[in-house]
C-alpha cells in the first residue's frame, strides 16, 4: 500500500461534494491523506474551526472513506509542512478562473519551502460549478442544497440565515 504523505488544505466553509471528490481521488495516489483545515483569523469564514472539522469528518464516514486524517492548521502552509514533516499538497482545480490562483499560491509556496510538490488534481465535471461560497448563497435564499453537499451539512446549513 502507497503509504506517502500528502495534505489538502483549504477553508472547506463548508465542504461539499466537489472536495470529497477530490478527498477520494487523493486517497487513492496518497495512501496517507491529511484534511488540513486552515483557521486564519484574517480570513473569515461562515462556519467555525470546529464545525467545519467536525463536517468534514462525519462527511468523510458518510462517504466510506478510509484512512484520511482531519487536521487544522494556523498561519502558513509551509510552517505546517516543516513541522509536520511532510512536503506534498493537494489542491482541486475547477475553472481557469482557478489556475491564476492556485499558480501564484504554488510558487510563493515553492518559494518559501524549496522542496514543496503541489499536486492538482482536476475538478469532476459534474462538480466544475460548485463551490463553498455557492452553496451558502444558495441555501441562504432558501434553495435546496442536498444534491451538492454531504448529508452532515445540509442539515447544518438549512439554518443559515
Ligand atoms: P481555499 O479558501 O483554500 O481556496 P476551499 O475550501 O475553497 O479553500 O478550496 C480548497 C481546495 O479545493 C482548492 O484547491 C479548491 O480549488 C478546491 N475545490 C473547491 N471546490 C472544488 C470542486 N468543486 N472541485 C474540485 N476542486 C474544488
Amino acid at each position: 500500500m502507497n503509504k506517502t504523505r500528502a495534505v489538502y488544505p483549504g477553508s472547506f466553509d463548508p465542504i461539499t461534494n466537489g472536495h470529497i471528490d477530490i478527498i477520494k481521488r487523493a486517497g487513492f495516489l496518497f495512501g496517507n491523506l491529511t484534511v488540513a483545515v486552515i483557521d486564519n483569523p484574517s480570513k473569515k469564514c461562515y462556519f467555525s474551526k470546529k464545525e467545519r472539522m467536525f463536517m468534514i469528518r462525519k462527511s468523510i464516514g458518510e462517504a466510506g472513506i478510509k484512512g484520511v486524517t482531519v487536521d487544522s492548521f494556523r498561519g502558513l502552509l509551509v510552517d505546517y509542512l516543516r513541522k509536520t514533516g511532510q512536503n506534498i499538497v493537494i489542491r482541486g482545480l475547477r475553472a481557469v478562473s482557478d489556475f491564476d490562483y492556485e499558480f501564484q499560491m504554488a510558487l510563493m509556496n515553492r518559494k518559501l519551502y524549496g522542496k514543496i510538490e503541489t499536486v492538482f488534481l482536476m475538478t469532476d465535471a459534474k462538480f466544475a460549478y460548485l463551490s463553498s461560497s455557492l452553496v451558502r448563497e444558495v441555501a441562504r435564499l432558501g434553495g435546496d442544497v442536498r444534491c451538492l453537499v454531504p448529508k452532515v451539512v445540509a442539515k447544518k446549513i438549512k439554518k443559515l440565515k
